[in-house]
């Protein structure tokens, strides 16, 4: 129970505090009046006040019409018996709760209106203890026109902000859901058909073989030579469900390279930290398909490739001394560049080609894009 109220009082700051106050104020305004009677109406109205002020946050419909103008009715009367402006301070709070939005409009105005003619009533009639805290009137007028809008925005923003929550956990969800029913598909069109088939021949081989040892020998070779497919299957399915670092495959465009006599510079250990599995992934592909269009393309005699990593952002640079070709050269119009485009703009990351001396790409990545952390985890 402490916990609890020590917590509301940390997210609300001084709030309660004015609250209080304003709930002890009516009390002050009513005892200034020198008839008896005045003043037991006035802790009536103020009690009802609060009462009723109570019931209307908890109404909905019809009835918070006829709760707001009781309240109205009471600020209004306290206004012009007690100088007491503060109620509709009280008022503006409720109004800017009301979710509706014909409802609260249509309140607004009604309160607007009404406190501004008792207010204007109250200076006419050159009330002196109302004209003696003109400025707090006037606060508190300024906040019967902006105080109902400013909590009715924030509510609707904050609603907005809670459905789009809702909507991106969908997605990851549905994302999550998706990759599942991937995953079985996969498992029965490559293990289910095999283990059928294993299944199958060992059962025929059983039978075959004292008939025909041959043919047994046969089947069970079969099976053999599945299982070992199914394995391989198997490999390549978990390899491709964890996706390809960086460091692997930077091992891996070296071969390319040694193997098509291109000298490659670079460091020898890239290192790169803290960078979620789907920027790697993309950062993979767009490396090995630089390199293979090196390969393809360039006729360079040396490739270079850097990884450099900074607070802002990734930056891979692969560069080749050979010669550019433009694409009306070719006969078939490729789709590497534009595939590594892609899926870099996914990331919000970009690709930049330079044709002079050679052929330049510059891949950046922010590294404020973390849509995988999840995945890692
Ligand atoms: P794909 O990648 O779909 O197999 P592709 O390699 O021809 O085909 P892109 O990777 O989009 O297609 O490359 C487009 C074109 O740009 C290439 O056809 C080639 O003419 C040129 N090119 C790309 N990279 C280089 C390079 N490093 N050196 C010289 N020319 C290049
Ligand atoms: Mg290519």
């Amino acid at each position: 129970m402490i916990k609890k109220y020590m917590t509301f009082q940390k997210n609300s700051g001084i709030s309660p505090y004015i609250w209080t106050i304003l709930c002890i104020l009516p009390f002050y305004f009513i005892f200034q009046t020198s008839s008896l009677i005045k003043i037991i109406v006035g802790i009536i109205l103020t009690i009802l006040f609060f009462i009723f002020y109570r019931i209307a946050f908890a109404s909905k419909g019809w009835p918070v019409y006829l709760w707001t103008f009781i309240l109205i009715g009471i600020s209004i009367t306290s206004t012009s018996l007690y100088s007491y402006v503060y109620f509709a301070f009280f008022l503006s709070y409720f109004i800017g709760n009301i979710k509706e939005r014909v409802t609260f409009l249509t309140l607004y105005f009604i309160h607007l209106i009404s406190t501004s003619a008792s207010i204007n009533f109250s200076i006419v009639q050159q009330d002196e203890l109302f004209l003696k805290q003109l400025p707090f009137v006037i606060i508190i007028w300024i906040s019967v026109i902006l105080l109902p809008f400013n909590i009715h925005n924030k509510k609707e923003m904050g609603q907005l902000e809670e459905k789009l929550e809702d909507a991106n956990k969908r997605i990851s969800e549905l994302v999550k859901l998706e990759e599942r029913q991937r995953i079985a598909r996969d498992l029965h069109d490559t293990l289910g058909q095999k283990l059928s088939l294993i299944g199958l021949k060992s059962d025929l081989a059983r039978r075959l073989i004292t008939k025909d040892p041959d043919q047994a020998r046969n089947e069970l070779k079969d099976v053999q030579q599945t299982a070992r497919t199914a394995l391989s299957e198997v490999r390549k399915m978990v390899s491709s469900m964890r996706g390809i670092r960086l460091k692997d495959e930077i091992v891996r465009v070296k071969q390319i390279l040694k193997a098509a006599e291109i000298n490659f510079e670079g460091n020898q250990d890239i290192a790169i930290k803290n960078v979620p599995l789907l920027t790697e992934n993309i950062l993979s592909m767009c490396l090995k398909e630089a390199v293979n269009n090196v390969v393809k393309h360039s006729g360079a005699t040396s490739c270079s490739i850097s990884i450099v990593q900074s607070w802002k952002e990734m930056v891979m640079t692969i560069h080749d001394n050979g010669v550019f070709k433009s694409e009306e050269d070719n006969e078939t119009r490729g789709s590497g560049l534009l595939g590594m485009k892609e899926r870099l703009e996914f990331i919000n990351g970009s690709l930049e080609l330079l044709t002079e001396e050679g052929t330049t790409l510059v891949i950046r990545v922010p590294n404020d894009v973390k849509p995988s952390e999840k995945e890692e985890a």
